[in-house]
């Protein structure tokens, strides 16, 4: 079996340590279908497994790495040949099971999806989870009613990656964005995203009064704790809000008055158990109504053995937009 190299990280006396090692095939979990991967990112939650910051990582040793993009290498399942292009993002992949920091994966064939053919591996991964689930907050804010002329969307943690996409995206169907960033100097990256406003986060991350004036046809909050809440407060009648972070915290210090007052929405959205049917519909969408020259502009491509320096950098706000890793 031919060695290949794969970050593994093992828990110590100091806590988790991550370090670049060789594994072979038979070192891989179980699954119906073996990929080599050829690309992976960076997001939030591999930033909090890589430097142990949070407990993503359920199960030691662990490969990290929730997405991961590539070609099937063998295959017992029905729906892939050795040779097609996958892509995976979440199912407890890099927390419970090894994940995309590695020259190969081997998966339940039921976790992997085709890569759509407007897309290549490395834009998959440039989408990554947080871009898909920019398109399911952009899908739960449809589902709702919100139309472009609802009013204006906020958009928070705006220069992130799922801040980058959602911006892209809802400024492509017709949306005027506002943007709420605490980088004053992405101003231009975002206006060149999409975003008409832009708005200081401090605006947003101090306690919120319980109901305020009504600014926003509909948001989403990459944020949590008192960003929600004052995003919440600040939202219109009838209006929907679709919570898919924590960047702020993981509390939610608000009062039921605007679901009370103003019949708004507060749509949860969780990627990682998505079901397959709103996973492809996700891909789907991103297939049509993602702008791929903005889709570049927010994308730094990074060998992948560049993951442990920059997992630090994206839980301190340091990243903008998105990151490809390129397997070794
Ligand atoms: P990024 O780190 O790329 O973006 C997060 C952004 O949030 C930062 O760039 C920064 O934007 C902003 N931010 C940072 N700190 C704070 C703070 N204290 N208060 C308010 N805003 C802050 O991460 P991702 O885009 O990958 O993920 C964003 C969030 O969404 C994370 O919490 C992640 O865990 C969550 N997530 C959840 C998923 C789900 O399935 N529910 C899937 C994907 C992500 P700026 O500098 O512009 O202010």
């Amino acid at each position: 079996m031919t060695p290949f190299e794969a970050l593994l990280v093992t828990k110590t006396e100091d806590g988790p340590k991550p370090e670049w090692t060789n594994l072979t095939q038979d070192d891989l979990m179980d699954g119906d279908v073996t990929v080599r991967v050829t690309h992976s990112t960076v997001n939030y939650k591999d930033g909090l497994a890589v430097t142990g910051k949070g407990p993503v990582i359920r199960r030691y040793p662990m490969v990290p790495g929730i997405d991961f993009a590539g070609t099937v290498a063998t295959s017992a399942h029905a729906a892939f040949q050795p040779g097609d292009g996958v892509l995976l993002n979440g199912w407890g992949v890099g927390e419970t099971h090894f994940g995309g920091y590695a020259g190969y994966a081997r998966v339940p064939g039921d976790w992997l999806l085709p890569i759509p053919s407007a897309f290549t591996a490395q834009d998959t991964m440039a989408i990554g989870t947080a871009g898909y689930t920019a398109m399911l907050c952009v899908l739960a804010l449809e589902t709702h009613g919100v139309k472009p002329d609802s009013g204006p969307v906020l958009v928070t943690g705006a220069a992130g990656g799922v801040g980058s996409v959602a911006i892209a995206l809802l400024s492509r169907l017709g949306y005027t964005v506002a943007a709420s960033s605490g980088r004053a100097e992405t101003a231009d990256y975002l206006k060149s995203l999409g975003a008409a406003q832009i708005l200081p986060r401090a605006e947003f991350s101090g306690p919120a009064r319980p109901i305020a004036k009504e600014r926003w046809a509909a948001a989403i909050d990459v944020a949590g704790s008192h960003t929600l809440a004052n995003v919440l407060a600040q939202t219109m009648y009838g209006g929907t809000v679709a919570a898919c972070g924590l960047a702020q915290g993981m509390d939610l210090p608000a009062s039921v008055a605007p679901f009370i007052l103003r019949g708004v929405t507060l749509a949860g959205i969780d990627s990682v158990m998505a079901p397959m049917q709103k996973r492809k519909e996700a891909w789907r969408r991103l297939a049509q109504d993602l702008d791929m020259t903005k889709l570049s502009a927010m994308t730094e491509t990074h060998p992948m053995r560049a993951v442990v320096d920059l997992a630090p950098l994206i839980l301190e706000g340091k990243i903008r937009g998105r990151i490809v890793l390129t397997a070794p």
